[in-house]
């Protein structure tokens, strides 16, 4: 028996394998085309304003509607899509929507909200991609202040140099730039003092097990960085807010917005834009 369960485990082992790595080549392969196919949909999570308690702010998240697969993650596909390149063209593709989108919030009215966009190491690294950034703005006359792109440590410091040189030119054009998961990277505070940046997003490693005890190092994390950010004239945003202590703790210590499921997950565009109209937010305490 032993012997015949050995081979069962070994054989759902192989073919789990075997099926990752199918499931990879798929997607790999459909990529391309479903940028032409308009597969792809972003959803928008909404910041809080800390002191305000209203929408201040949102992230677009991109989805892949795939025809077999179903709905991707895409923290499946990203990683796949910078393999193949083919997150340049679904980079524009953001781009181009998440901007047609916040155009058309703020021609309704919803004016002041910037949509932050997450952008791959692979777009800054390609050299016309600041090109077609500004083409498209230009195209959709989205006022540039509307806009934040979120980076990651780990990509600006792959090039450093370069980082900085985009950096420079975006905000020098209106765009405001935020570091996204903020702490998880090779954090090192001497590139901070270097790195002309409007907005740190803590990431939600840290929020995830704030409490009001004495002796809980993320809080005097949160603390410290929520100092830092304000003494380096930066917004403060944390991520992954869950509960009303956190949130709680979280406006106390003086954090500038929050973002999390406490307030909504990401949701489709027409959700966020009734969400909007709402004028906020079910869960709000007190
Ligand atoms: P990120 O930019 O740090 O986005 C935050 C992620 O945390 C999102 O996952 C969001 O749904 C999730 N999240 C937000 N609030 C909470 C919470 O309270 N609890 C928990 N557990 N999770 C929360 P998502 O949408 O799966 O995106 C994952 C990552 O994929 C993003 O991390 C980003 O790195 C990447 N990504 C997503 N959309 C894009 C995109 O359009 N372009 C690029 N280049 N990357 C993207
Ligand atoms: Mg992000
Ligand atoms: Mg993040
Ligand atoms: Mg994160």
């Amino acid at each position: 028996i032993a012997k015949q369960t050995g081979g069962d485990r070994s054989m759902i082992f192989t073919q789990s394998i075997q099926e990752q790595i199918e499931r990879r080549k798929l997607i790999q392969q459909s990529l391309l085309q479903a940028v032409e196919d308009q597969e792809f949909e972003l959803y928008y999570q909404p910041k809080i304003g800390g002191l305000s308690r209203r929408v201040c702010g949102y992230e677009a998240l991109v989805r892949w509607n795939h025809p077999t697969l179903g709905m991707l993650s895409p923290v499946e596909f990203i990683p796949i899509a910078e393999e193949s390149g083919a997150i340049l063209p679904l980079g524009d593709w953001i781009f181009e929507n998440a901007c047609r989108y916040a155009k058309s919030l703020n021609d309704i009215g919803l004016i002041d909200l910037p949509v932050a966009i997450n952008v791959s190491a692979i777009q800054l690294s390609d050299p016309s991609w600041l090109d077609r950034l500004m083409l498209t703005i230009d195209k959709v006359q989205l006022p540039p202040h509307l806009i934040e792109l979120e980076l990651t440590e780990s990509q600006l410091l792959t090039d450093i140099e370069n980082s900085t040189d985009i950096i420079n030119y975006i905000r020098s054009r209106g765009i405001k730039v935020a570091l996204d998961d903020f702490g998880t990277g090779y954090s090192s505070l001497s590139y901070l003092r270097n790195l002309p940046l409007d907005t740190l997003k803590i990431d939600r490693s840290f929020v995830s097990h704030l409490q009001e005890d004495q002796e809980n190092y993320d809080l005097a994390i949160i603390k410290a960085v929520t100092t830092l950010a304000k003494q380096l004239g930066m917004a403060l945003v944390a991520e992954g807010v869950e509960q009303a202590t956190q949130e709680r703790i979280l406006r106390d210590i003086g954090c500038d917005q929050l973002q999390g499921y406490l307030y909504s997950k990401p949701i489709p565009a027409e959700e966020f834009l009734e969400l909007c109209l709402k004028g906020l937010i079910h869960k709000q305490q007190e």
